[in-house]
């Protein structure tokens, strides 16, 4: 296995199984040379956001990346600014022209709940989910998806949607495995895209995380990006350190024992929960 390895979503599209994140990658030369960094190491899957404000450096170290656009798969999210169909066709219109891309491979519903519709957050998700459909239709999307949704956010869009969604981004590292969920993506075809895989950097420390890095000699952040992948998911690390990029994507030269597994399926709350959606917004 390796970067370039696919999952198949449930539409038949392929992603590959490691994501590069870009959160708070500011948007200049700092997004722009992270994710030249990525694309040259390896990684062939790119994760931004509309609110992360970095977009047009992301797209532009794609295109100087010289790899063929088939060969790169390209995730951006609908932000909580879109709260009708008009709006989130206008959004998408936009991060395509910020991206520069004739089509993003996944896009996603950012937030499930923004604060200006709440609590009235079905309707709303009905809504931009229109223009999402609309956008695969007119080939500008290749899959569509959530983020940060919840079986009670998820049940509703299912019901009202032409076109399924195929991802569920949510936070999952060894602190916050949020088991239910994960099994509720499973048994509705979501794949499970791993965000914060490093819980933004707090698990870490862990100086349970550290014996098992050591023994395998590795880093521990390679130990956490190995637990995820052999849980079946599919990380999004983030960094815009050179050294650390290439250290994220060195995972498939070691296996973890299902005791290391167990040890590490052990660590769940001692770094951070996860936020609830209904009650917090970014
Ligand atoms: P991660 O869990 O990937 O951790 C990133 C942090 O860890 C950074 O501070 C980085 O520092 C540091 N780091 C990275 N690699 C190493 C390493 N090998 N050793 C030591 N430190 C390291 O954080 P994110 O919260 O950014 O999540 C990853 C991605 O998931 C995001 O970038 C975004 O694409 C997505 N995401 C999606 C959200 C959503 O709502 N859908 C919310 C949050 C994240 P440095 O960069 O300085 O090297």
């Amino acid at each position: 296995m390796d970067l370039k390895d696919t999952f198949m979503l449930s539409n038949g599209e392929k992603i590959p199984r490691v994501g590069f994140g870009t959160w708070q990658s500011k948007d200049g030369e700092e997004a722009y040379q992270a994710v030249k960094t990525a694309l040259e190491v390896g990684y062939r899957h790119i994760d931004t956001a509309a609110v992360y404000g970095n977009e047009a450096s992301v797209g532009r170290a794609i295109k100087d990346s010289g790899i063929a656009r088939s060969d790169l798969f390209v995730t951006s999210k609908l932000w909580d600014t879109a709260l009708a169909k008009e709006d989130a066709a206008r959004e998408i219109d936009e991060s395509l022209s910020r991206l520069g891309l004739d089509y993003m491979d996944l896009f996603l519903i950012h937030w499930p709940n923004p604060l200006p519709t709440r609590p009235h957050f079905a309707e709303r998700n009905a809504q931009v989910w229109r223009a999402m459909e609309d956008a695969v239709r007119a080939g500008k999307i290749k899959s569509i998806g959530t983020s940060n949704f919840h079986a009670r956010h998820l049940l509703p869009l299912l019901e009202v949607a032409e076109i399924k969604p195929v991802v569920n981004q949510i936070i999952i590292n060894p602190s916050v495995q949020q088991k239910e969920l994960v099994q509720f993506n499973q048994e509705h075809d979501l794949l499970t895209e791993a965000y914060s895989p490093l819980g933004t950097g707090k698990i870490l420390g862990l100086s349970e995380l550290t014996e098992l890095a050591e023994k395998h000699g590795k880093s521990v952040a390679q130990v956490v990006l190995r637990w995820s992948v052999q849980k079946g998911f599919l990380p999004l690390p983030k960094s815009v350190t050179p050294a650390r990029i290439r250290e994220n994507a060195q995972i498939f030269d070691f296996t973890l024992s299902s005791d290391d597994m167990a040890l590490i399926d052990g660590l769940q709350g001692l770094a951070g929960t996860a936020r609830n959606p209904d009650e917090n917004s970014h």
